[in-house]
């Protein structure tokens, strides 16, 4: 039986079924050990995943042979004289490795939970020592990293964000589990309370400050050590992102960032901050980029988003009638418009709508990196009947691709729009 909820939309990269993450065998050094014996392992190099030469949407899956010299002796139980076992269990040294989950598809869980049947699957940092865009230059523990990992001939390393938006899903879902807290690892690596070191534990699920495996007078030096402080383990941050109707509900509000590829629109996004509930961000961030005072607010379905970490939260919502667009609040958007539902399900259908070249997802990424640096200069909207200058949106594998086919061509959803 299909134990995946029915009822909500499941979104690219959401995984189709996802992996069974077994988190309580995490702690477990024996355990991983046993598992890394017959595992699949994706590798990142500075997050670009391995793939077939050529055949960028196919991760080239290596077994323990291959990176064994990254590998060396797996993950370690605590030592008989550890003075804190908690902090040692399954402790790793040397290059990121992470347990992402057991493949259970066709071979279900026996009746012993923790045995599971399925192929285990781990994520390993093949980024050389010293290197990579986290790399702290002359960082001893760094370079003293052991080992180095042969890429084989016939793959090579590919465009994170391109490779894994042309993968299958069940890939995609694996993919978007292991590069997140493959690259939560590569920037963690000093202790956000006192700046020491960090390492890894829990079959890379979790990272401790030095200081806890010390005495109870070392462990004193940091405060990571006592109540609770949330920085040992991986954090994906909440965005949301919304098809906003007008008052008709026959219009979509669209806008774009200077820095997209031409002819690009999108929903209007922004990361829910401290303090809000989806409702409260989705009306903020609606106000400040477009001046548009949003009403009613349903969620929709949500999409973990591994660029990093992200997870977006896909709503819709319904304007109040008699307003006008205004971009002059936060100069985020270098336009934004109520487009008729003709005109997105025209784009969204059209065969170059959502076609996307390696230059333009770099051009995608720099506006993100780009965001509130770069902010664009205030432009006067234009009239509302112009719409010759939006040819593209996002694809299907992005949320916001998903809301705007749901209401343009009135697939999923529609019980969401009609009780606005
Ligand atoms: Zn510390």
């Amino acid at each position: 039986m299909d134990v995946h909820a029915n009822d909500t939309f499941v979104n690219f990269y959401a995984g189709a079924p996802p992996l069974n993450r077994l988190s309580f065998q995490r702690p477990k050094a024996d355990v991983l050990n046993a598992h890394l014996e017959r595992a699949k392992f994706l590798v990142f190099n500075e997050g670009k995943p391995l793939v077939h030469k050529g055949k960028i949407s196919s991760p080239y899956f290596v077994d323990l042979a291959a990176v064994k010299p990254l590998v060396g002796e797996g993950f370690l139980a605590p030592s008989p004289n550890a003075p804190n076992e908690k902090a040692e269990e399954s402790r790793r040294a040397g290059c990121i490795l992470v347990f992402v989950g057991v493949d259970e598809r066709g071979c279900p869980p026996g009746e012993d939970l923790n045995i599971p049947h399925g192929t285990p699957y781990f994520a390993i940092d093949a980024t050389p020592a010293g290197t990579g865009l986290y790399a702290v230059k002359g960082d001893a523990e760094d370079l003293a990293r052991q080992g180095r990992f042969e890429a084989p001939a016939d793959s090579e390393w590919a465009d994170a964000r391109m490779s894994a938006s042309l993968m299958d899903a069940w890939h995609a879902g694996l993919f978007a589990a292991a590069r997140p807290i493959v690259d939560w690892n590569a920037r963690n690596r000093h202790c956000p309370a006192c700046g020491r070191h960090t390492y890894s534990l829990w079959g890379g699920w979790k990272r401790s400050c030095v200081t806890a495996r010390g005495t109870p007078e070392e462990r004193k030096l940091c405060f990571s050590n006592t109540g609770l402080h949330n920085f040992a383990h991986p954090r994906t941050d909440p965005v949301i992102i919304m098809g906003i109707l007008d008052e008709t509900g026959d219009r979509m509000l669209l806008g774009r960032n200077k820095s997209w590829p031409k002819g690009m629109y999108s929903c209007l996004a922004g990361f829910i901050e401290p303090g809000e509930s989806f409702e409260e961000a989705v009306r903020r961030e609606v106000l400040e980029e477009a001046g548009i005072v949003v009403g009613p607010v349903r969620y929709g379905s949500s999409q973990p988003w591994p660029y990093p970490a992200n997870l977006m939260v896909g709503c819709f919502g319904r304007a109040a009638g008699g307003q006008s667009v205004r971009l002059d609040l936060d100069n985020e958007l270098e336009d934004a418009q109520f487009f008729p539902r003709s005109v997105v399900a025209r784009v969204a259908t059209s065969k170059m709508g959502s076609k996307f070249t390696k230059n333009d997802y770099n051009q995608l990424d720099k506006a993100q990196d780009d965001r509130d640096v770069n902010a664009p200069a205030f432009i006067d909207p234009r009239p509302m009947d112009k719409f010759e200058n939006f040819t593209k949106c996002p694809p299907e594998t992005a949320i916001a691709g998903v809301l705007m086919r749901q209401w343009a061509l009135g697939t999923h959803a529609t019980h969401l729009v009609s009780s606005l």
